[in-house]
Parts: structure tokens; C-alpha cells; sequence
């Protein structure tokens, strides 16, 4: 028999808050429970990041509960600082911009450097960055992950041709995926793709703490994560809840990609998240053909932003077919083509990038992190 949210609200109500026997479900922490496929529940607690500690108890007690409902197959329950359309909320403190609180340093066992690879729009080209940085990382024997968190766009499976779904190899750990000798993993791995578009930002944020905290990613020096484009409450939140080592911002040369960029620039600030670089996509178009380079979006402009902003540049990527057509086809151009001139793009982009993220000098300025 298929699991309602009567049975799931009234397995949480079992699980108390406080002393004083508050429930979850009367504490207004509780965001909407949203049942998947019958059987797979996920719902968050809303928390200040100073509760974080004192509420992951309740979380797994939260979890355990609703796990021990015959029928269900999975839970996923995560402690979100953003507010649900219901709760009250502890962040709430009045009219006028809350300071945002510092971003929770809770790191990833194994996992050296988390890198986030953000952009301020959608179609800029950052999940194709994203996969040919990370593959860039590999090839210079680094241990490497990447994990799609554009939870609305998941398009880690098709830039890396992988298709079926995880293997779960103890409770509900999943192992990651591999191609390409990385390891990775997507929402798009586990639900179906429409699913997702009916989630709210504490579901989106319960998804991508399961995806970084119940996969078995082993020992990596760095893990790639694919963001959700743009920069709204979502994620802020995302970039505050995961112990990031720093963020890339990927633009278009435009002026109004640019702009978008600097907000994403501005947001990791106020998390004090650095900033290891800009990096310029769709640079100059290569024509096919005769390989004359023309500069259709103008050109330079994601530098002279990423100097003016005081924040490294790490480099500019061609607008070429290779690229798209490798991409769109799952087989990513660094991995197809080690030796060709797209792949000596991003292999520099990703010396630049490793180079900054141990401290060494690359780039125009040191990462610079000021707290607003
Ligand atoms: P985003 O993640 O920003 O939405 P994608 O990485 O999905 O963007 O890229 C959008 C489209 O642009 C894809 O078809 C991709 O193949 C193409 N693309 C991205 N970067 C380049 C590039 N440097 N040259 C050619 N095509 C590109």
C-alpha cells in the first residue's frame, strides 16, 4: 500500500524538539513532505546553522522513524537553514535583510577540496566547464568527483553517457557512478527528470546534502560540484550549507551574463566562500572550417569584470563545435581528445584553479573573502 503524508506526519509527531516535548510536526520546522514514486519520502527541518549540531539528532531520529513505515523504501531528511513556506523560522528576525550567517563547517570525510562551479544564468556553458574541469583535474592524476547539484537541469548523465542507476551498498549509502575515471553522481541518476521541477528549496537542499553525505566517494582530492544556476535563496543556501573550499564563476562575455556573474560573485562573498576564479566561456567562436577565430559576443569583458571585482581569471574557453557536439554526446572533450586544443584550454584553466586552491600564486589576485 502506497505511504501518505498522514502516516509520514503522524510517525514524525513521535519525534520531539525540546524539553518541554514540542513535536516536529508542532514546532513549525517541518518543511511539506513530498512522497516520490509511492515509497521515498523527503522532507527538512528548518534550523539555524548555530542548531545544526543540537538538531542532527533529531533529524536521525526524524529519518529513523518515518523509515521504520512499512512501505517505505528511502528517506531523506536534511536540516535546511532556508524557511519553509510553513515555518516560522529561526532566521526570521524581524523586517530588513538578516545577516547571513556564517556557512557550516562540517567538511566531507575523505573529500580534500569542494569546489563549487556557479554561474549567474542558465546556458552559459558551466555544467560543460564543470565536467571538463574536473576531467582536466583527473588528467593530472588528482582523485576526482563530480556531483551534479543543478537539481532542475541535471546534465551530468548525458555530458558523461552514463545511464541506469546507482548501486546501494550498505543502508543507504549509494556508490557513485563512474566515467572517464571520475566519479560522479546526479539527481538524475535516481528520480525521474520531472520530478524535481515541483521542489521547493529545502526538498532541492535535502537532495544535494544526501547526494554529498550518502555517497561512498572515497578518498578525493577534490570534488566538482555543478550548482544550480543563478543566484537566488536556493542557492545561497546551497553554497552556505556545503563546506565549500571555493567557487569558479562561469560567464558568457556579454555584458549582461557579466552582471549576473558579479552577483554570483557577491553572493559567495557573503558567505565568505573565495572566489578561486572567473572563467570565460563561449570566448571567441572558432569556425570550423577555416579555424578563424571571431570574437560574436564581444570579448575580454569576464577578465577586465573578474579584475575589476579583484578576483583571479583563470582563463577563456572557445565557443567550438568540438566542445558542443563532444558534450551533447557524453563523451566530454578533455577525455576524447587528451591531446587536441580544447582539452590544452582546460587543462590550464584547471592548473590555475588547483594552483589557487593550495595557495599557490596563480591568477591575476589572491582569492580575497570579504564578510558583508
Ligand atoms: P549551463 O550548465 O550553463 O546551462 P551547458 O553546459 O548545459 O550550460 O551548455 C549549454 C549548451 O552550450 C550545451 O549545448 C553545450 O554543449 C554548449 N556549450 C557549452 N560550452 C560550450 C563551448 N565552449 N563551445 C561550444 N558549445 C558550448
Amino acid at each position: 500500500m502506497a505511504i501518505t503524508r498522514d502516516d509520514v506526519l503522524k510517525a514524525l509527531s513521535t519525534v520531539t524538539v525540546d524539553r518541554d516535548g514540542t513535536t516536529l510536526p508542532g514546532s513549525g520546522r517541518l518543511s511539506q513532505v513530498v512522497i516520490d514514486a509511492g515509497n521515498r519520502v523527503m522532507f527538512s527541518i528548518s534550523v539555524d546553522p548555530s542548531e545544526a549540531e543540537r538538531f542532527e539528532p533529531v533529524r536521525r531520529e526524524a529519518e529513523g522513524r518515518v523509515l521504520g513505515l512499512p512501505g517505505v523504501s528511502s528517506v531523506l531528511a536534511s536540516l535546511t537553514s532556508e524557511r519553509g513556506p510553513n515555518a516560522p523560522g529561526p532566521n526570521a528576525t524581524g523586517p530588513g535583510a538578516a545577516p547571513v550567517p556564517p556557512r557550516q563547517g562540517n567538511s566531507l570525510p575523505g573529500v580534500r577540496h569542494i569546489v563549487a562551479v556557479a554561474s549567474g544564468k542558465g546556458g552559459v556553458g558551466k555544467s560543460t566547464t564543470a565536467c571538463n574541469l574536473a576531467l582536466a583535474l583527473r588528467a593530472q592524476g588528482l582523485k576526482v568527483g563530480l556531483l551534479d547539484a543543478d537539481i532542475y537541469g541535471p546534465s551530468v548523465p548525458k555530458l558523461l553517457g552514463l545511464s541506469g542507476k546507482p548501486r546501494v551498498i550498505e543502508g543507504r549509502v549509494l556508490e557513485p557512478m563512474e566515467a572517464y575515471g571520475l566519479k560522479a553522481m546526479s539527481i538524475g541518476f535516481l528520480i525521474e527528470p520531472e520530478s524535481a521541477m515541483i521542489w521547493r528549496g529545502p526538498m532541492v537542499q535535502s537532495a544535494i546534502t544526501q547526494m554529498l553525505r550518502d555517497v561512498a566517494w572515497g578518498d578525493l582530492d577534490v570534488l566538482v560540484v555543478d550548482m544550480p544556476p543563478g543566484t537566488g535563496d536556493a542557492q545561497l543556501t546551497m553554497a552556505q550549507a556545503t563546506p565549500l573550499s571555493g567557487a569558479v564563476i562561469v560567464s558568457t562575455p556579454q555584458d549582461l551574463a557579466l552582471i549576473d556573474a558579479r552577483r554570483g560573485v557577491t553572493m559567495f562573498r557573503k558567505v565568505s566562500v573565495p572566489i578561486l576564479g572567473v572563467i570565460e566561456n563561449m570566448a571567441t567562436f572558432i569556425c570550423p572550417h577555416c579555424g578563424t577565430a571571431s570574437a560574436i559576443f564581444g570579448h575580454g569583458g569576464a577578465r577586465q569584470e573578474a579584475e575589476r571585482l579583484e578576483v583571479p581569471f583563470l582563463g577563456e574557453i572557445p565557443l567550438t563545435m568540438a566542445i558542443r557536439e563532444t558534450s551533447d554526446a557524453g563523451r566530454p572533450v578533455v577525455a576524447t581528445d587528451p591531446d587536441g586544443p580544447q582539452a590544452k584550454v582546460y587543462r590550464a584553466i584547471a592548473d590555475k584553479l588547483w594552483g589557487n586552491l593550495n595557495g599557490a600564486p596563480a591568477g591575476r589576485a589572491a582569492p580575497k573573502i570579504v564578510i558583508e
